[in-house]
């Protein structure tokens, strides 16, 4: 398995390197070993899947699906990692690279623990897939969201998914991720005319937009506070990311327009138009103050309740490895909400007790999350494939 993730590591699955090809082949290689059949899919995208099969006898159980994506963000020596990001380094007990929590990681164990599955019992009743996405940090467009509209997706028959979740940080439990936020992303702007700055009279936009991006700050910072005793994941942000406003060459003259971008995460279950509807009376408040919005995430996602079948193997797999479990809202979002959207439940999980650091500098994960993690997840495959 470590050896598995070092070749996996070495691979170079960074924008816009990409080589998604080598992965799916190291994958290929090893289920072709393994005695267990895989299947190549282009998406519309032009970008490949990979979609390997343990085939279960029981046709009429919906297909347990464990997500992983290829993809991870970009990393350089010069960042300040122990060694290049993309040669593992095993260290004190942990390794080292690029992907070692977010989430090749993860792939290698769910691809173990599918393999020992199969040396140990054979034919699950249950079918179990494992299914490898590309360009989920780069939103999913052109991974997973392709992967559902592609038409061998319904031959999958997914009922339940396993996706990415996020170590917990914490040596006695896991975290399961059975929420997430909605994105989105508005452009405020505000409009008047230049004027000369000594004008006293004058209409000043950028004073316009001040009061609005005040006002969204001020609802930032009350979400802020309620973030000391709720889950952050479970609560709007307005962070502001972009203010522009005239020209430091012309210090005396009022500009014409003033513009503001914030992104804004939206809780789950909840509602778009409560949002946009209350952007539309705070900017109908002011003189020549409009928005628009740049790009919308999919929102009223539900939440996944600790009663679902899957949560509930989830835990108990966890509890015969000795740790508890802890539901975990995303405050970001994942492939998964590309299932939520289509009523497929969906569960985040990775199985790792270190501190969290993906996308980090010397993003690592402990020996001892690796092993334990792939009996959890072969636990959870006898729990809820084997019956
Ligand atoms: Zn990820």
């Amino acid at each position: 398995m470590i050896e598995m993730l070092e070749r996996y590591i070495a691979i170079d699955t960074s924008y816009p390197s990409y080589d998604y090809d080598a992965a799916i082949a190291l994958f290929i290689r090893q289920a072709r070993a393994a005695g267990l059949n895989s299947s190549r899919i282009t998406l519309s995208s032009g970008l490949p899947a990979l979609v390997i099969t343990l085939a279960g006898s029981d046709s009429s159980l919906p297909a347990l699906a464990l997500n992983h994506h290829m993809d991870v963000v970009a990393a350089s020596h010069r960042d300040g990692w122990v060694n290049d990001p993309f040669t593992a380094t095993i260290r004190e007990g942990a390794l080292i690279g690029r992907g070692a929590q977010d989430m090749k990681s993860v792939g290698v164990i769910h691809f173990a623990a599918l393999c020992a599955f199969k040396k140990q019992h054979g034919t699950p009743q249950r079918t179990i897939h494992l299914i490898m996405v590309p360009h989920e940090e780069m939103g999913g467009f052109q991974g997973t969201a392709c992967l559902l509209n592609h038409a061998l997706f319904k031959d999958l028959r997914v009922g339940y998914v396993v996706d990415e979740g996020m170590p917990s940080g914490d040596k006695s439990c896991l975290y399961v991720v059975t929420a997430q936020r909605a994105p989105l992303h508005v452009r405020i702007t505000a409009r008047g005319t230049t004027a000369h700055a000594a004008c006293l009279s004058a209409h000043n936009p950028v004073h316009e937009l001040i009061e609005v991006v005040r006002t969204l700050a001020e609802k930032h910072r009350a979400q802020q506070a309620q973030a000391a005793t709720n889950d952050p994941g479970l609560l709007y942000s307005y962070n502001v990311t972009s203010f522009t406003a005239g020209s430091e060459h012309t210090t005396n003259v009022i500009p014409a327009q003033a513009s503001a971008i914030i992104d804004i995460r939206i809780p789950p279950e909840t509602d778009f138009e409560s949002v946009t509807n209350e952007l539309s009376a705070l900017c109908a408040s002011y003189v020549g103050v409009t928005y628009e919005i740049i790009a919308q995430g999919i929102t009223g996602l539900p939440i996944i309740t600790q009663q679902n079948p899957l949560y509930q193997a989830i835990a108990q797999a966890a509890q015969q490895h000795g740790l508890a479990t802890q539901p975990h809202y995303f405050q970001t979002s994942s492939d998964a909400r590309f299932y939520l959207q289509r009523a497929i439940t969906a569960i985040g999980f990775t199985p790792f007790t270190g501190m969290p650091n993906p996308h980090g500098v010397n993003e690592s994960v402990s020996l001892e999350d690796l092993e334990r993690g792939k009996e959890i997840m072969l636990t959870l495959l006898e729990l809820f494939c084997k019956k």
